[in-house]
């Protein structure tokens, strides 16, 4: 079949400028794609004949070679007709890149879907996370924990190959064993990851029933952790092949647990410090007395409260708090006292304070700080 004369390919008259054979070259392209005409058998060659043509035209010494000598000026150098898939003699680098100015806005990109596979069909298994909720107690002193992991563990009928019997997996026959298949799309070659292996480039001849070939099945998996004394929000503890069982015989991933500390009716919590808000009564509040605290362990301790307490003030328990989490002692547990103002009073408790009011002239140091340091204000605005 003689070749066909470029710019007839392209639907451009002879003479047209750089800017017009682009426009002729896009409109035809389209037309031609092999995508829109899966039910044209000529579409494809037709394709190639026009990027051909384009591959010349585009640029302007081949484009004077070829407007001088014809097809002539090229021979030896197409590999046949066009049909090689390298450039013309001289010609640098593959054919698509050197189409790659107008190829991306019309077609996207050709050299996608590799990627995935690699030749190993073993698979490390995925790392896991479980949050766990612990109570301040359990912070303090360690605590052996059984938790439920959802997680895929090797199967135990095929120890993991994913083929029945336990068989060695063959070479995929899809594939040869390279994880990738090559693909004609149009004029261009694609490589894709292998559908039949999934990028494996080995295959089991009878996936094994249990776990459909994967070598691995979704189970609950019961486990004992220990937690150690001193946890908090944020601490990790990491079980080293605990994860996700690897893919056929792949090694598994890690479990981690991620400590959440629950919230304490009594304790908060600051480090290795622990705070404590206890209320003390009126009387004891001036006359000064003892109360009695608990303690983190479980106990208790008495505090000696001084006479004249106020609301806010605070007393430090050394090394009642919570234990280092690597050693190292413990925290203190602050204790901060709050004075109550009595409610529901009987006609006899409020006689006392109302007798007590008049005695009281200057009991309040605060108070008097405050009034004085309001009537100094008061008296600034004045004058
Ligand atoms: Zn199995
Ligand atoms: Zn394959």
């Amino acid at each position: 079949m003689a070749k066909r004369d470029y710019y007839d390919i392209l639907g451009a008259s002879k003479g047209a400028s750089a800017e017009d054979l682009k426009k002729a070259y896009r409109v035809k392209a389209k037309e031609l794609h092999p995508d829109r005409n899966s039910d044209n058998p000529n579409a494809e060659a037709q394709f190639k004949e026009l990027n051909e043509a384009y591959e010349v035209m585009k640029d302007a010494d081949k484009k004077a070679a070829y407007d001088r000598y014809g097809h002539a000026a090229f021979e030896g150098g197409m590999g046949g007709g066009g049909a090689g898939q390298r450039g013309y003699a001289g010609g640098n680098g593959d054919f698509a890149s050197a189409f790659s100015d107008v190829f991306e806005d019309l077609f996207g990109n050709f050299t996608g879907g590799r990627g995935g596979g690699g030749r190993s069909r073993a698979q490390r298994g995925s790392d896991l996370r479980y949050n766990l909720r612990v109570s301040m107690e359990e912070a303090f002193a360690g605590v052996q924990k059984t938790i439920n992991v959802p997680t895929s563990v090797t199967c135990d009928i095929c120890h993991g190959t994913g083929a029945e019997g336990g068989a060695e997996p063959v070479t995929c026959p899809t594939c040869s064993g390279m994880g990738k298949v090559r693909a004609q799309q149009g004029f261009f070659t694609v490589e894709r990851t292998c559908p039949t292996c999934n990028g494996a480039g080995q295959m089991v001849k009878n996936p094994c029933k249990n776990c459909a070939g994967h070598g691995r099945v979704e189970k609950d998996r019961s486990l004992s952790v220990n937690i150690p004394a001193g946890v908090e929000t944020g601490t990790r503890i990491r079980l080293a092949g605990e994860g996700e069982a690897g893919m056929r015989g792949g090694p598994s991933g890690d479990l981690y647990i991620f400590i959440e500390m629950k919230e304490h009716a009594i304790f908060q919590r600051d480090g290795v410090h622990l705070f404590c808000r206890v209320p003390i009564t009126l009387a004891t509040a001036a006359l000064g007395g003892e109360v009695e605290v608990p303690t983190i362990d479980g106990g208790k301790s008495r505090v000696k409260v001084p006479a004249g307490a106020q609301t806010g003030k605070q007393m430090r328990l050394r090394a009642k708090g919570m234990p280092a989490l690597r050693g190292g002692g413990s925290g203190d547990m602050v204790i901060e006292l709050a004075v109550e103002t009595p409610v529901n009073l009987t006609a006899r408790q409020k006689e006392i304070l109302r007798e007590f009011d008049t005695l009281a002239t200057d009991n309040n140091p605060e108070g008097s700080s405050f009034f004085s340091k309001v009537k100094g204000f008061w008296d600034g605005m004045k004058s």
